[in-house]
């Protein structure tokens, strides 16, 4: 080995060395957790749509983006639905196909619930950013990670943690959250959230903030 390269491969070593432990532990960290992710709607039920853009298919795209995040760390990925379709047969009760997603999840032994979707506001069609819903006195540490995670790696309009009673948040009966990555009703904002890029950068939030949560309930 020529000596000139010999700082080069000591900065290589300690790159590797200052790196390992971060990432070892954070895939440490999600090991063995099973995480449900529950993609909105689907199939006859669109959910939101503007400009073109579904909801139901932006929901399920930064669900598939977060699921191979979260498998790759480690952790049990349980989604409700993988492909645009509803999760109980078509033409379901819109309260039946919700209680379909709380099933999963309890059938599941989910230790975390999240719920995908994009807003809208069609009066104000100037509104943006991200919200992250949580059930009253419910699933706060978890609703707040997210929530600000999600916001540092987009640069969304931070519209803060909300509370709500959703029926998926109401029925489970573990920390469940509902993020609502963006209004589609802003003709700016849906064409963003319809890019894989942006969708990568809310599934890498959301993945952050799952991390974050974890960590600090095992510092
Ligand atoms: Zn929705």
């Amino acid at each position: 080995m020529r000596i000139k390269y010999a700082p080069l491969i000591t900065l290589f070593v300690l790159l590797i060395v200052a790196f390992l432990p971060q990432a070892s532990a954070q895939s440490g960290l999600l090991a063995g957790r099973t995480i449900v992710l529950d993609p909105g709607h689907g199939g006859e039920q669109a959910g939101a749509c503007y400009f073109g853009v579904r909801e139901a298919d932006v929901n399920l795209a930064i669900g598939r983006e977060l699921a191979a995040r979260l498998t790759a760390a480690g952790a049990n990925v349980v989604m409700t639905r993988t492909t645009d379709e509803l999760v109980a047969c078509a033409g379901t009760d819109p309260a039946d196909e919700l209680q379909a997603r709380v099933d999963i999840a309890q059938a599941a032994g989910a230790d975390i619930f999240v719920s995908l979707h994009a807003n809208a506001h069609p009066a104000k069609p100037e509104t943006a950013g991200v919200i992250t819903f949580r059930a009253p006195g419910r699933s706060t540490a978890l609703a707040a990670a997210i929530q600000e995670a999600v916001v540092e790696e987009t640069g969304a309009v931070d519209k803060g943690v909300r509370t709500a009673n959703f029926y998926v948040l109401r029925h489970s009966d573990r920390p469940a959250v509902l993020v609502e990555a963006g209004f589609l009703s802003n003709r700016v904002e849906a064409a963003r959230l319809n890019t894989p890029a942006y969708q990568k950068e809310v599934a890498s939030g959301i993945y952050k903030g799952i991390v974050r949560y974890f960590l600090a309930l095992n510092p």
